[in-house]
């Protein structure tokens, strides 16, 4: 198991504390394709951050690539992040006044790779992508659809263990979107292992497994059938 979730806690502190994940369980294989599904507020990007060591949890365990994940120093917490993790958000998150290629070396900046290599395999994934003719445009001049595989690009130029994508087709027309996940379930084929944070059924719809958050708790198999649709036992839109 690439991840592997033990009754997983985290609650959010306040004048009324907010106990968002209230136990889960969760186990994702190497070269799996998954959406984490689930109603506005159920807790996905809590669950995704904390995948992304991004954000602690309060108790259980997380265990990713074989490292317990607790009590991380912000150093290790990010070193690990950036060797093993590539992340793809809604909102793209390109730096406005970089270029594609740029933008999709950044990550080899924070390594240390020099000028010249970085931007060279910054050339290359921008290739897969196929946006070579975009590499010299800032993000301002892309579609949202280009935005996305420019972002997709950056996500790869670390060579990761795993993408980790939060609504990342939410910013999109329903076209696009089916090219963006065209695109993972491509990066998938090649062995990829890719979470997908969703509250579309389409995309959803598009990986091979659906896992169903719901009142902080993961909704067990049995309620998805096996065509991969859900049958649904919670409002997707509650
Ligand atoms: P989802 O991604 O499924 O829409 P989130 O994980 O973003 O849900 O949020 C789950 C709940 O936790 C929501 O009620 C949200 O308002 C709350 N929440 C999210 N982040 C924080 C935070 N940093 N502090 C306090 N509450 C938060
Ligand atoms: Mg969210």
């Amino acid at each position: 198991m690439i991840i592997t979730l033990n009754d997983v806690n985290k609650t959010y502190p306040g004048a009324v504390p907010l106990h968002v994940l209230k136990g889960i369980n969760l186990e994702i294989d190497r070269g799996e394709l998954v959406a984490i599904m689930g109603a506005s507020g159920s807790g996905k990007s809590t669950l995704l951050n904390i995948l992304g060591i991004l954000d602690n949890y309060d108790t259980g365990t997380y265990t990713l690539n074989g490292t317990l994940i607790r009590d991380l120093s912000e150093n290790r917490a990010a070193e690990l992040r950036n060797k093993l993790i590539g992340f793809v958000f809604q909102s793209f998150n390109l730096i406005g006044y970089k270029n594609a290629v740029e933008n999709v070396a950044l990550p080899l900046y924070y390594q240390g790779v020099g000028r010249r290599q970085r931007n060279r395999l910054a050339m290359e994934q921008l290739e897969r992508m196929g946006l070579a003719d975009r590499a010299h445009h800032l993000p301002g001049e892309l579609s949202g659809g280009q935005k996305q595989r420019v972002a997709i690009a950056r996500s790869l130029i670390t060579n990761p263990a795993l993408i980790l994508a939060d609504e990342p087709t939410g910013a999109l027309d329903s076209r696009t979107s089916k090219e963006v996940m065209q695109v993972f379930r491509d990066l998938n084929a090649e062995g990829m292992t890719i979470v997908i944070v969703t509250h579309d059924p389409g995309v959803a719809a598009q990986c091979k497994r659906v896992i169903r958050i719901s009142d902080g708790l993961i909704v067990p198999d049995n309620t998805i059938t096996a065509a991969g649709s859900t049958t649904v036992t919670t409002p997707d839109n509650a």
